[in-house]
């Protein structure tokens, strides 16, 4: 290089400094500071979570990037832990007789809201079907039908049937437990009891059954809708219910099938007794901005998110008790960090501003996203698309990347576009009943209207894919939310290093691009941009 001239010198540096380049080095210690056993598995609120929010404060700060909330690199995030005691067995009550029920076998019962203390004498019980409202899908399970001060008992899952409905077999957010309590609280019923069967939760009750009794965690509860309870009952215990109004379960969700029918009042009032405990928690949102180039698109931003938070120290497994979340999420967010240090080194930064955001709580309910959402650091409108990293791939190269949400927005094409250029291709999700997109931080991106981005390892592997394909699969059914999700030397980073590349290529191109991403018309968040 000596013998060349400077001004060519000059031109190669400057071509090298256009193209900053991501190492697996870099990810690694990353990664290896982040799932430390000294930082004990990242709990919220805890030591780790305060250690882990350092680092990443001061990782940005070294790139040269601003604080993200005033002169502040931490947005704090007040949480509220719940653990709620059953205090008085549900019981049910109709002319034709009583049932009482045991918890957990027949069902679960946590707090839905602020309330320390709960108690049904006869609460009304009514069958809303799927009990849901979609009026782009011209569905609505409740009619005019004022459900205040009811018990909802409803069906998981949304109607997959007709492909014309609902995306077929694809969940959408409606088909989520979540939206289903969201959804009674907004029609200020007093509880909801979301009925299980092994199909529409794609997991076995025992599932639910282990998380009765367990903390929930909440952001303070302020204004927003709130039920008494959250619960969940068995198809066995659903049927008694119904049955003991002289209903039957079957011909009940027969006739829901059938779309936009009235709620069937059973018949039948419950009884329950809950005792709510709280705890107060702080934790905070780490968050660093890349100022824009463009003085006329500054002030938008394209958010990138990772959660930092992961299980903390837990039940023992094979004597170990810390959950270190290596991949879930610390390697999501070593993803955040190199993104960030690659952007700040492009000797003109992007048109529009990056704000790179990592959050907390997303193990606990997706809190600190939720937070942020609902308390940006700039007004919504200037949020323009989300890209958010969850698990990177540690498995080697793939020819693909699996986009959750694919066709949703703008994005899929851009991505799309994107990867052809670098020689790979975009995959849509390969698992569409599981809604991975309502499950991990983008979710309340696209709740405030922001179109949003989740890509996941791809599957179609470069070097010896039967292999590779396996252990991909083992991290699922033997790693994951375990002691185990550490850092081995058997990790191949080449993977997560050409998928930062390609993400890397598509947070400049969203940011450069003359018009801000948007929904793809009918889609379940247009209306909400
Ligand atoms: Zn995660």
């Amino acid at each position: 290089m000596k013998h060349l001239p400077p001004t060519v010198l000059s031109l190669l540096g400057c071509l090298c400094a256009q193209t900053p380049s991501i190492d697996e080095h870099t990810l690694a210690a990353h990664v290896r500071f982040l799932s430390s056993d000294l930082l004990e598995g990242r709990g919220v609120g805890t030591r780790g979570d305060e250690l882990a929010r350092l680092y990443l404060a001061t990782q940005l700060q070294s790139f040269g990037l601003q604080p993200g909330n005033g002169d502040q690199w931490q947005q704090p995030v007040p949480i509220l832990g719940i653990t709620s005691e059953v205090t008085a067995p549900l019981t049910a009550r109709s002319s034709g007789g009583e049932a009482s029920f045991t918890a957990p076998d027949d069902y679960t019962a946590v707090a839905g809201g602020p309330a320390a203390e709960v108690a049904w004498r006869d609460a009304e019980l009514v069958f809303v079907g799927y009990g849901i409202t979609a009026p782009e899908q011209r569905w609505d399970d409740f009619g005019g039908t004022d459900v205040r001060g009811k018990v909802l008992l409803v069906m998981n899952n949304d109607p997959a049937d007709d492909p014309e409905r609902f995306a077929g077999k694809t969940r959408l957010y409606y088909g989520r437990w979540s939206y289903k309590f969201e959804e009674a609280a907004r029609r200020g019923a007093l509880g909801a009891i979301v009925i299980h069967t092994n199909d529409s939760a794609g997991y076995p009750f025992q599932v639910i059954q282990a998380s009765h009794g367990r903390e929930n965690f909440w952001l303070p509860f302020e204004r927003q809708p709130a039920l008494e309870v959250r619960s969940w009952c068995s198809e066995d215990t659903a049927r008694t219910l119904c049955t003991l109004g002289g209903h039957d379960l079957d011909e009940l969700r027969a006739r829901a099938e059938l779309g936009n029918q009235p709620p069937v009042p059973l018949g039948v009032t419950l009884g329950l007794g809950l005792r709510n405990i709280p705890r107060e928690i702080a934790s905070a949102n780490v968050l660093g901005v890349l100022p824009g180039s463009d003085a006329n698109l500054r002030d938008q931003y394209v958010v990138v998110t990772a959660h930092f938070d992961h299980l903390g120290i837990g039940k023992p497994r094979n004597g170990d008790a810390i959950y270190n979340g290596a991949v879930d999420n610390a390697s999501g967010c070593a993803g955040l960090l190199a993104l960030a240090q690659a952007c700040s080194r492009l000797p003109t930064a992007p048109r529009r501003s990056l704000l790179f955001l990592a959050v907390t709580a997303e193990e606990s309910g997706l809190l600190g996203s939720q937070f942020y959402t609902q308390h940006p650091t700039v007004p919504k409108q200037q949020l323009v698309a989300n890209f958010n990293v969850d698990g990177l791939n540690i498995w080697g190269r793939t020819e693909d990347l699996e986009f959750i949400g694919f066709g949703k927005n703008s994005l899929t094409a851009l991505a799309e576009t994107v990867a052809a250029a670098a020689g790979r291709r975009i995959e849509p999700d390969s698992n569409p009943d599981l809604g991975l997109f309502y499950r991990s931080d983008h979710f309340n991106f696209a709740r405030i209207g922001v179109p949003a981005a989740y890509f996941k390892a791809g599957r179609d592997f470069v070097d010896r894919p039967a292999d590779r394909r396996r252990m991909k699969a083992s991290y699922t059914t033997v790693h994951y939310h375990q002691p185990s999700d550490e850092l081995a030397d058997w990790w191949n980073l080449g993977g997560a290093v050409a998928d930062l590349d390609l993400l890397l290529a598509c947070l400049r191109t969203c940011a450069d691009a003359d018009e801000p991403p948007t929904w793809t018309a009918g889609d379940e968040f247009e209306a909400l941009r």
